[in-house]
Parts: structure tokens; sequence; C-alpha cells
């Protein structure tokens, strides 16, 4: 067998020894603190109350906020998704207007170098539209001439009646050569049956740079709408395409009337048409439904896209979880709430009734005065706080002269009377609140003086005997009679050694000599001359 040394690990025992000892501490101050708020909320009930109040409170105060901070999200998430609706629909736009410029420009060629150079009508149509477009949703091509006549379309069909001098393409390109792309206002078709359409048209000049005409791509509607009716946008929201003008061009939910419709004054159109591109939320003037409106002008077009979801339809997800959120927190808040007063007056209910148990067990039915028990604590406290300080501590023993006699005579309903009232007389004699009256036991009484010197204590032992003189007590017969009390006093310092009981004893040594020279007198053991002092018997 091979022996196999240890592998000295010392440090690392101690290190770890020390983490130990200090998670050990760590867990005693944690157990103490948690003691101390226990204690204290035990001791303060109410608090208990506010404690789970304001938890309720700052709890509902969080979900209120993380509602809040829901809501910004839902409307921002809303914003982003209609930037990016607004952005595709932008893009299609622009693409097209750009094929079909591309179309109009060779149009615009062809007519300005080819038209007129005497080729055949078929041969002239392929010059002049080949490069036109064939968009689904082209409604045709034309070159109109400069009075207003189509002289070439791209299906080969003219109608030598038909004249667009009145349109207002026609009319911008006549006025002004340097229109370059014009898109028309919504007008209806006069070579097809009066569909809808959109006018895309470049100007064609002599070569003298006379006005020759335009070259005319019309765009049916359709196009527009059928690029909106892709979108979904909410019950009540809306979207649409408008020209920087306010006319309306297409609109989801469609309503033929819409189309060609001016919105320019309407406030919500205002602000589009002012700036580029954004987003702000406010009332229709048509409905009056609140909308978010994002939109933004189509590069190189009079266009602008315009999507607006209702604040409504996208708060209402929100809502439902907010609702749903809400009422949890709000219920359970108030339940929470609710336990922690049940749980507070509980505790409140059962601090009082401890301390009235307490009073209970450390009073005197009788005489309401302090029993034995508070006594012999408070004595012990005061002789120790004495020694501590180096004061002075007086007792007192008082004992009700021939009392078996008083209940013989008078009975013992009118014996706890007068001890009663014996009580009275000596609790109201005796009024620092550091002073302790109690019953020691029978018709006796203990009184502790503390920071009393003998010649005070005497004092007021005299006071209570001349108080209990002169105070007549009521039996049951209807008489009044007097009754004394005989006082031992005693006083010291307490010193190393001695013991809070000697000095009662010693009280109690000077109450029998109080006893021994007459009765209704006061007896005390400093000095002894003077320490035995009559009392005057009337
Ligand atoms: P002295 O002290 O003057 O020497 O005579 P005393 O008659 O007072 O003597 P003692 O101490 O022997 O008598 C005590 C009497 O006090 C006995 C009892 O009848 C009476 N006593 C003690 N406790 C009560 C009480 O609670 N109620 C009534 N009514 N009497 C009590
Ligand atoms: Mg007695
Ligand atoms: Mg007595």
């Amino acid at each position: 067998m091979r022996f196999v040394r240890p592998a000295f690990n010392g440090g690392n025992a101690q290190v770890e020894y020390r983490a130990h000892s200090q998670g050990r501490r760590w867990r005693g101050l944690l157990r103490q603190g948690v003691a101390g708020v226990a204690r204290y909320i035990g001791n303060h009930p109410v608090l208990a109350g506010v404690a789970g109040t304001l938890v309720a409170v700052a709890m509902a105060g969080l979900t209120l906020l993380t509602l809040l901070s829901g809501r910004t999200d839902a409307l921002d998430h809303a914003r982003e998704t209609s930037q990016n609706l607004v952005s595709i629909i932008s893009s299609d736009l622009e693409r097209h207007v750009e094929i079909y410029n591309l179309s109009l420009q060779a149009m615009v060629d062809g007519t300005e170098h080819h038209f007129g150079a005497g080729l055949p009508a078929d041969e002239q149509r392929a010059v002049l539209f080949d490069r036109a477009t064939t968009a689904a949703y082209l409604g045709g091509a034309y070159i109109v001439g400069a009075d207003g006549g189509v002289i070439a379309s791209q299906s080969g069909e003219m109608s030598p009646s038909i004249r667009f001098a009145d349109r207002d393409y026609f009319v911008a390109h006549q006025r002004n050569p340097a229109v370059g792309l014009y898109l028309s206002h919504p007008f209806r078709s006069r070579v097809r049956d009066g569909k809808l359409s959109i006018g895309l048209t470049r100007r064609i000049n002599e070569a003298d740079g006379r006005f020759a005409g335009v070259a005319l791509l019309a765009i049916r509607i359709e196009y527009f709408q059928h690029l909106l009716d892709r979108i979904t946008i909410g019950k009540l929201g809306s979207v649409f395409i408008a020209m920087d003008d306010g006319t309306l061009i297409a609109r989801k939910p469609y309503a033929p009337r819409d189309i060609g419709a001016s919105i320019a004054k309407s406030p919500t159109f205002v602000t589009m048409a002012a700036h580029g591109a954004g987003s702000y939320v406010a009332s229709s003037a048509v409905d009056g439904v609140q909308r978010m409106y994002t939109y933004a002008h189509v590069p190189g077009t009079p266009l602008i896209a315009v999507v607006a979801p209702a604040v409504d339809d996208v708060l209402a997800p929100w809502r439902h979880r907010a609702i749903i959120n809400g009422v949890l927190t709000l219920t359970f808040g108030a339940v929470f709430v609710v336990v922690s007063w049940l749980l507070a007056f509980a505790l409140r209910g059962k601090l009082r009734a401890q301390a009235a148990l307490m009073r209970l067990a450390a009073t005197d039915p009788l005489t309401g005065l302090s029993n034995r028990r508070v006594l012999d604590d408070r004595l012990d406290e005061e002789w120790r706080r004495a020694r501590r300080s180096g004061q002075p501590l007086s007792a007192l023993f008082i004992d009700i002269d021939h009392f078996k006699h008083f209940n013989d005579t008078y009975g013992h309903a009118s014996g706890d009377d007068a001890l009663s009232a014996v009580a009275e007389c000596i609790s109201t004699t005796v009024r620092r609140s550091v002073d302790v009256v109690a019953r020691y036991g029978g018709e006796e009484f203990a009184v502790i003086l503390p920071d009393a010197t003998a010649d005070g204590a005497l004092a007021v032992a005299e006071k209570i005997r001349r108080r209990v003189q002169a105070q007549d007590i009521l039996h049951g017969g209807g008489d009044r009679v007097t009754v004394t009390v005989s006082v031992g006093c005693a006083t010291c310092v307490p010193a190393q050694g001695a013991n809070a009981l000697d000095l009662l004893a010693a009280a109690d040594r000077q109450l029998y000599v109080a006893k021994a020279a007459g009765r209704n007198r006061v007896a005390s053991a400093q000095p002894v001359a003077r320490s035995v002092t009559q009392g005057s018997p009337s």
C-alpha cells in the first residue's frame, strides 16, 4: 500500500471558515433586524395596516405606470406600422409614376421627331407607343394635338369629335412649357364610358418651342384603389392618397363620391400639406373619429400617402389587457388592504387584552394599587438604580391600627371600604411618578420613595398618617369612624452586598416600634433618637 500525503489546504480552509462565520454573522443580524421590525409592528398594530395600504397603493401605482407605458408602446407600434405602410404605398406610386414618365418621354420624343414623317398609321403608332407601358391599370395612351383633339392613340381608335382642350393637364402644359411631368386631377374619361382616371402628361413642342399638344397616359383610378385595398387598417381606420392641393384620389373605406372631392379645408390635411412626412393624432372633421395620421409626400409627384388607423382600434387590445390587469390589481390590492387592517385590528385587540391582563396581574383588585409582585420588581429596580447613582432609597411600611377590631365591629364590607379609603389616602399623598405604592397584604401597605432622604420619607409618612386620621370612614351602620395607621420608615444608600428586602425588613421593624409605642404614629430607623415620631392623636 502506498502512503498518500494529503494535500495541504489550510489556507483555503481558513478562508472558508471566515466566509462561513461572516455568513452566520449576517444571518444573525438579519434575524435580529426582522425580529426588531416584527416587534415594532407588533407594538404598533396600526403600522401593519398603514404598511399594507402603502404596499397596495405602491403596487397599484406600478401597475398604472406599466399600463400607461403599454399604451405608449401600442401607439408607437401603430405609428411604426403606419410608417412602413406609407413607405410601401409611396414606393409603389413612385415606381409606377417613374415608368409612366419614361413611356411619356418616349411618346413625346416619337411625336416631336417622327410624327408626320409620312409613315403608315400602324408604323406611326408603333413608333409612338412602342415603349408605352402596357400596365394593367393603363386606361389608354394618347397624343393630343394643340387644338385638344386626339391625333394618335395606342388603341388606334380615334374620335374626332372629342376634345381635351378643357382638361387641367392640357391647360397647364399649354400655359407653361416648363411643367414637365403633370399629374392631373381625377376625371371621367370621354373615351372610356366615363371611367374615373388620372392623366399623366408631358408637353409636346414644335421645333421652335411652340405648344404642339400633350402626350397623355390615362391611368384608371382602380390602380390607386387596389393599392389601398391590400391594406388592413381596422374597423374605424382609413388610408388614402390625396394630391397636395387636397384632392382625394383614392380612399379606403371606398366611397365613390369621395374620389375627386377636396379635403383641403380639413384641419387634419393642413398639417400634412405643410410637411414632407410625419405623424399626429387628430379627430376627423368628417366623422369625429380620433385617428393617428401618418403621412408622406411621394417624391417626384404631387401625391401624399396617408395611413390613419383609429386610436380606438389601435388601443383595443391594450384596453382589454388594461381592464383585466386593472381589475385584478384593484381586487388583490383591496383584499390586501382589508386583510392588513383586519390583522392590524386583531393585533390591536390582542395588545389591548394583553395590556388589560397585565394591568390586572399587576393591580390589587380591592384598592386598585399595585400588588406585591409589582412591588418586588420595582423595589429591585429602584434598589439597583440607587446603587448606581449613589442616591438614597426610602421605604414605608403602613399598617392599619386595630383593624381586626374594626372588622369585628363593623363587618368585613365596611373593612373593605376602610381599606380602599386608606389606599386612596396613601396614593394621593405620594405624588411623584417614580414612587411606588403597593398593597403588601391584608391591611398592610408598602411605599418605595426613590431619591428620598430619611427626613423626606419621614415627612411623607407623617403626611399619610395625618390624612388617614383626618378622614372619617362611613361604616355600614351609618356612623363615621376614624381609622388610624402606624408607619415604619427606613432609608439607606444601597451598598454592594446588601439586599433590597433588608430595606423593607428595616421599615417593618420600625412599624413594630410604632405599634409598640402606642400606634397612630411614625417610626424611623435613622437616627433612632429622631426616628420615632410621635403622631398627634387628634
Ligand atoms: P394592629 O395591627 O394594630 O396590631 O391590630 P390589627 O387588628 O390590625 O392586627 P392584625 O394585623 O392581626 O389584623 C389584621 C386584620 O385585618 C385581620 C383581618 O380581619 C383584617 N383584614 C386583612 N385583610 C383584609 C381584607 O382584605 N378585608 C378586610 N375587611 N379585612 C382584612
Ligand atoms: Mg397587620
Ligand atoms: Mg393592623
